[in-house]
């Protein structure tokens, strides 16, 4: 028989109160051995929800929880929180302000002994680089640090996996980056596996080898960064993940629309409207007299110029360009589009 995922969610259900929309709804996923798995959706989409479901601190209306292939919550089973095999890392770190970080990575590890649980607390803390501090108290610590603590005290307690609620949201962008790197190492080192909810691409993409997107409660797609990017399956997902403009268009032969006609894979009928999603590395113009567009404006971005060209239905697209590439608004050019993948939506 296959190994079972380290976590399972079948179809699973949350609503805080009977009149109101679910929080989470119908939300399947699987996690696998040495795998991170980030959630990403806006504010309000049900991640914070569904870490607290896959913790044990909310009980499903609906649906099924697995750890380790055993059911913990569904039907008339539940496991709670402290006999579950997690260690979650809360989005403000939660740690004990009276109690000493070495006081605080021991609390909820289940090992007989004083001794033995301290010993325990005292390693997890030296894997985290906070080992030097152990004596002292939360307070006396940055928000990094504190975050390491937070990690050091889930990861004591033996967990199959590590649950992160927006881990880096409450830090500034310098910290936010080092402390990226810094999880992921210890992650790695103590080979870990993981799930993470973030409104932030950027952490989703750079630390997670599958991405759920969530939008009101429900999983939009799930895939690999580069599928979510590259292929979004509804209009959300192309909206929320990267940057993306929609032109309107037509199935006919090809999908044709203002700046030209492209290649139809789409298999939708002829004459079906559609919008074609395009990201700004799609787009590059030249200057020309009697061009189809207009540069609208442009934002240096230091790595990149960022133009804005207007067509002439009066939709804008959206350009990247050199960060030595110059022109100035007015100027007249002729838009080229080429998708590297054509994403359509019909509307
Ligand atoms: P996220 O973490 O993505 O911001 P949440 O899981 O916190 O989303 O919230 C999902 C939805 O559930 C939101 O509409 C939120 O207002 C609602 N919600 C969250 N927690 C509670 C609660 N304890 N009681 C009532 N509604 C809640
Ligand atoms: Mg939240």
């Amino acid at each position: 028989m296959d190994r079972p995922s380290l976590v399972t969610l079948k179809e699973v259900s949350k609503s805080y109160s009977p009149g109101l929309p679910p929080a989470v709804s119908r939300l399947s996923l699987n996690l696998e051995k040495g795998e991170i798995l980030a959630l990403l959706g806006p504010s309000g989409s049900g991640k914070t929800t569904a870490l607290r479901l896959i913790a044990g601190f909310e009980v499903p209306d609906e649906g099924m929880i697995l750890l380790n292939g055993m059911p913990v919550a569904g039907g008339e089973i539940w496991v709670p929180p402290e006999s579950r095999e997690i260690g979650m890392v809360f989005q403000d770190y939660a740690l004990f302000p009276h109690l000493t970080l070495l006081e605080n990575a021991a609390f909820g590890v289940q090992i007989r002994g004083k001794r033995e649980r301290e010993q325990k607390a005292m390693e997890v803390l030296e894997m985290v680089g906070m080992g030097a501090m152990a004596k002292r108290y939360p307070h006396e610590l940055s928000g990094g640090q504190q975050q390491r603590v937070a990690l050091a005290r889930a990861l004591a307690r033996g967990p199959i996996v590590i649950l992160l609620d927006e881990p880096f949201s409450d830090l500034d962008a310098d910290m936010r980056t080092e402390m990226r790197r810094e999880v992921e190492r210890i992650l790695q080192d103590s080979g870990m596996s993981a799930i993470l909810v973030t409104h932030d691409q950027e952490v989703a993409f750079s630390m997670a080898h599958v991405v759920g997107v969530l939008n009101n409660g429900s999983l939009e797609q799930m895939d690999a960064p580069e599928v979510l990017y590259h292929t979004p399956a509804t209009r959300f997902v192309a909206d929320f993940v990267g940057e993306a403009d929609f032109l309107p268009g037509e199935v006919r032969e090809g999908i044709v629309t203002e700046v030209g006609t492209f290649h139809d894979g789409s298999g939708l009928p002829k004459g079906t409207r559609i919008e074609v999603m395009i990201r700004p590395d799609d787009v590059d113009f030249e200057p020309s007299q009697d061009g189809n567009g207009l540069i609208a404006g442009r934002k240096f971005r230091g790595s990149e110029n960022r133009y804005s060209l207007a067509l002439p239905s009066g939709i804008l697209l959206r350009s990247s360009q050199s960060s030595d590439r110059v022109l100035p608004p007015g100027t007249r050019v002729k838009v080229t589009v080429r998708p590297t993948h054509l994403v359509v939506f019909p509307v």
